[in-house]
C-alpha cells in the first residue's frame, strides 16, 4: 500500500488549498514544497488579489467562482481569519469593448446582481476614476479583495491541523509511475502515493517534460502609487476593485488604498520569462508607463 494517499508537489496559492481540502476528506496528504510558503518568489504574493464574479473573459467561469466564494467563507469559519474584504468591483472599458460586454454577459447570463454605470455614473459615484465619455462600467457588489500570503498561511495550518504532512525546502525532483501509483523523489527521501498532484506554478513544465505543455511563464509587475489629494476618494468605501480595458484589449486594474497607497497594475502583456531568470528590479520606464495610464484615468494618483 502507498505511504499517501495524494501527494501535493508545490504549496502556494493552489496547492495550499488542495492540501486543506483533501485532509479535510480524509485523504492521506503529504505537500511538499521547494520554498516556505507563503514565500516572494512564486505568483501569489504582493498582497491582495481581485476575486470578481462578472467574469468578462467568460461566463464559464462564473460557477467556479462562485463555489470558491462557498469555500472562502468556510475556511474563514474554519480558521476564524478575515481572508475576504468585500469592496464592490467595477469593469470598465468601451461599450462594445472585450471588458464592458464581456463582463455584461456573465452577469446577465448567471442573474448576477450588477449595474450598468455610464461614464458620467461612474465619475459621480467613484469621483476617483475618471474615464472617457466613451465609457461605461459593470459595477457588481460581491467583487473584493483576498490577502494571498495569508490565504496560504491558513490553507498550511488548516492542512497540518487535519492531518496533512507538510515539507518545505524539499523540491520535488522527479517522479515515475509505479503499478497504480507513483513514485516521488526529492533530496531527502522517496516517496510513494496513489495520486500526485503538480501545482508547482510557474516551474511546472520541469516536472512534465514530456508533455511540452504549452505554457509561458509571463513577469507580472505591481506599483503602489500614493494620492496626492483627496486621500478618502481611494479608500475601500470609494474605491471598489476595478479592471479598465484602456485601450483595445489592454488592460489594468487596482484596489483601493488599503494603506499602503494604491495598488495598480497592468493585467497581462509582460515580458516572458523563467522563475530563474525573470527580472525582479522594477525600471524607472515601468513606472513611467504605468504613470501615464494613471494620468488618463486617475488624476488624483500623481504621487510616489
Ligand atoms: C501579479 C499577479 C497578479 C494576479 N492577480 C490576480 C487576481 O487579482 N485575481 C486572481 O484570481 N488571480 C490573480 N493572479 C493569479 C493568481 O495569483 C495565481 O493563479 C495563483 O497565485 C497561482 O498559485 P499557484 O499555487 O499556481 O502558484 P504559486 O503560488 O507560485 O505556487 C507554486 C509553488 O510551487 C513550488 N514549487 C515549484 N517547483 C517545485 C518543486 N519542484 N517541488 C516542490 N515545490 C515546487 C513553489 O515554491 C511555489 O510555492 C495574479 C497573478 C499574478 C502573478
Amino acid at each position: 500500500m502507498s505511504e499517501y494517499d495524494v501527494i501535493i508537489a508545490g504549496l502556494g496559492a493552489m496547492g495550499s488549498a488542495a492540501a486543506y481540502h483533501l485532509a479535510k476528506r480524509g485523504k492521506r496528504v503529504l505537500g511538499l514544497d521547494h520554498f516556505h510558503p507563503p514565500h516572494t518568489f512564486g505568483s501569489s504574493h504582493g498582497a491582495t488579489r481581485i476575486i470578481r464574479e462578472a467574469y468578462f473573459e467568460h461566463p464559464v467561469y462564473v460557477p467556479l467562482v462562485q463555489r470558491a466564494y462557498e469555500l472562502w467563507a468556510e475556511v474563514e469559519k474554519a480558521s476564524g481569519r478575515k481572508l475576504l474584504l468585500q469592496t464592490g468591483g467595477v469593469m470598465i472599458g468601451p461599450r462594445g469593448g472585450v471588458v464592458f460586454d464581456g463582463a455584461k454577459r456573465s452577469a446577465e447570463e448567471h442573474h448576477l446582481r450588477h449595474e450598468i454605470l455610464s461614464a458620467a455614473e461612474l465619475r459621480e459615484r467613484f469621483p476617483a476614476f475618471a474615464p472617457t465619455k466613451e465609457m461605461a462600467g459593470v459595477w457588481e457588489p460581491r467583487a473584493g479583495i483576498l490577502f494571498p500570503e495569508l490565504a496560504i498561511q491558513t490553507h498550511l495550518e488548516l492542512a497540518g491541523r487535519t492531518g496533512a504532512t507538510l515539507r518545505f525546502n524539499e523540491p520535488v525532483l522527479n517522479w515515475e509511475p509505479d503499478g497504480l501509483g507513483v513514485r516521488v523523489r526529492t533530496a531527502e527521501a522517496t516517496y510513494s502515493a496513489n495520486r500526485l498532484l503538480l501545482s508547482a506554478g510557474a516551474w511546472i513544465s520541469r516536472l512534465a517534460p514530456e508533455l511540452s505543455l504549452p505554457l509561458a511563464v509571463e513577469r507580472q509587475v505591481l506599483f503602489w502609487f500614493e494620492p496626492l489629494s483627496s486621500r478618502d476618494l481611494f479608500k475601500p468605501e470609494k474605491c471598489p476593485i476595478h479592471l479598465w480595458e484602456y485601450d483595445r484589449e489592454r488592460f489594468f486594474y487596482g484596489f483601493p488604498d488599503l494603506g499602503d497607497g494604491v495598488k495598480v497594475a497592468m493585467h497581462h502583456q509582460g515580458e516572458i520569462t523563467t522563475p530563474e531568470t525573470v527580472r525582479r528590479e522594477v525600471g524607472r520606464d515601468e513606472v513611467e508607463t504605468m504613470r501615464g495610464l494613471l494620468r488618463r484615468f486617475f488624476q488624483r494618483l500623481m504621487g510616489r
